[in-house]
């Protein structure tokens, strides 16, 4: 049954697919950080205002203040001070639901929750882009956030390049568990040659992070690497306008 379950899982997941080309006229690359423990921002913060570049936070308003998979999740503050240094805030959903656990009507009144709990705090802000929780979709699911995103962004790994799914987004882990498998050299090379869109997501940064999470240094290497490819480095919804040709 299980078996059975995970096949239709990953079915889903690329029915419905609404294509969108994606063709900058460089390649492109994205950092992403997702629930937003605490450390995405006070350990990572430094690192990309180092490196001068803006990434985006995808934001469960529901994790605000608490713990997530042992980890001290972000304050409102600390949401305030990366949209006021200019970083885009991202929607991933109000709870940290799972597609899958959640009908059209569920994941609606959850994307409104959280729509209306960021704007409250963010002076009226309006989230574009969204993450999915663990990387899970559904083909109805898909459908409510095309109605509502530019985009939504998936854990698939690769380069967006060419026809691509709008609601599902590849994007490479920055995590301590995935790290040794990439070639974060040859990806970037790729990405400039294939003039394609390289997304990444993070949770924690710290020298000891979880397995879902990475190191200061880890995200510094990134950012040099995507730098010395020569990929424009944008947060999501910025890409999304320079990167897609309809
Ligand atoms: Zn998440």
């Amino acid at each position: 049954m299980k078996q059975i379950d995970q096949m239709r899982r990953r079915a889903a997941r690329y029915l419905d697919v609404e294509a969108v080309t994606i063709a900058p006229s460089t390649g492109v690359f994205s950092l992403s950080f997702d629930d937003i423990p605490v450390t995405a921002w006070t350990e990572a913060g430094p690192v990309l205002a180092e490196h001068g570049v803006k990434a985006t936070y995808y934001v469960c308003g529901g994790l605000a203040g608490g713990v997530n998979m042992d980890r001290d999740q972000f304050r409102v503050e600390h949401l305030q001070a990366l949209h006021a240094a200019g970083h885009e805030v991202g929607c991933h959903t109000f709870g940290h639901t799972s597609a899958l656990r959640m009908d059209a009507e569920a994941l609606r009144l959850s994307l409104d929750a959280n729509a209306a709990w960021v704007a409250e705090r963010l002076d009226g802000y309006r989230m574009t882009t969204f993450a999915w929780p663990f990387g899970d979709a559904t083909v109805g699911a898909k459908r409510v956030v095309r109605e509502r995103f530019a985009l939504g962004r998936g854990v698939r790994d690769g380069i967006n390049a060419g026809r691509e799914d709008r609601a599902l987004i590849r994007s490479i882990g920055l995590e301590s568990r995935r790290l040794p498998g990439y070639d974060l050299e040859g990806l970037m090379a790729e990405a400039a040659a294939a003039k394609g869109w390289l997304t990444a997501y993070g949770h924690d940064v710290s020298d000891r992070p979880t397995d879902y999470g990475c190191t200061p240094d880890d995200l510094d290497r990134v950012l040099r690497l995507a730098k010395a490819a020569g990929l424009d480095v944008l947060p999501v919804s910025a890409a999304w306008a320079v990167v897609t040709h309809p």
